[in-house]
């Protein structure tokens, strides 16, 4: 069995949960219209031409973006940082894309890492069938589950699909005991609103039992767009600004009561 991954990067996460390993695969069930990391979006293997400079020269060559890996190489790489992640607290991560989506492959991975004594994160959408998502339960440590609007018309207009499913499936998984990150993009005329964030603060505070471990605010940021010129694909967010620190520290001020911890990124 192989799944298809478009990169895996190793992050020093110093506030955070130490030394990580994050494995981003490919395919997504949502086109939000912000994501920045669009060849997580696709499907498949591509080829895409990459721009080296040097000086005032270009060297242009082609780069295939997703290469498969089975779930002994991935545990391979994980054994060969095993030190650092030790002593830093650190752990394998599944990102996106949406992991989800490949989820035999998610299965039989975290189920070596986890018999091999590994941390082990999901990033998920949660626009998954339930049943996909219970199945990887027993096998992830922590969740980072995003809430990226609560009004499910909202939702379906800037991510291509309504939130009932992705909001029954948060609630499945604080029932049942499972430690959640909540992360709230933080979006120029979606999420990044005062009103939005108090109501934002409502849903998130019904649903503290103890386990939402902490909340991440990531705000908009205009790294994606070179990618999005690269794939060829539309950015819809070209004409949006940034959110500002003054605005984040805003909402932080908001979200605080919660008793929760809330940071900036994530
Ligand atoms: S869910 Fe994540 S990976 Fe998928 S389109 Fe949205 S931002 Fe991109």
């Amino acid at each position: 069995m192989k799944g298809l991954v478009f990169s895996i990067k190793k992050y020093a996460i110093h506030d955070g949960p130490g030394i990580r390993i994050t494995v981003f695969m490919k395919g997504c069930p949502l086109d939000c219209w912000w994501c920045h990391n669009p060849e997580g979006k696709q499907t498949g293997i591509r080829m895409v031409e990459r721009i080296d400079r040097v000086g005032d020269r270009e060297f242009r060559s082609l780069e295939q973006v997703g290469h498969e890996y089975t779930p002994e190489e991935i545990l391979a790489k994980a054994e060969s940082d095993r030190v650092f992640m030790e002593h830093s607290g650190g752990g394998v991560t599944f990102s996106g894309g949406e992991p989800l989506m490949q989820p035999e492959f998610l299965r039989e991975t975290l189920t070596l890492l986890k018999n091999s004594g590994f941390h082990t994160t999901v990033d998920t959408s949660g626009h998954v069938r339930p049943e996909v998502l219970k199945s990887v339960i027993p096998f992830t440590d922590l969740f980072l589950y995003d809430i990226k609007h609560t009004d499910p018309e909202v939702h379906r207009r800037f991510t291509g699909a309504g939130n009932e499913l992705i909001l029954s499936n948060l609630d499945m998984l604080l029932a049942g005991g499972s430690d959640v990150m909540i992360r709230i993009p933080v979006i120029p005329g979606v999420s990044a609103d005062i009103l939005y964030m108090k109501q934002l603060a409502g849903f998130i505070g019904s649903r503290n039992n103890g386990h939402i471990r902490e909340i991440n605010l990531l705000p908009y940021h205009k790294t994606g767009s070179s990618k999005y010129r690269r794939f060829g694909m539309e950015d819809r967010m070209a004409s949006a600004d940034q959110v500002s620190n003054g605005h984040l520290d805003d909402y932080i001020e908001i979200l605080k009561p919660l008793g929760i911890h809330v940071k900036k990124g994530g």
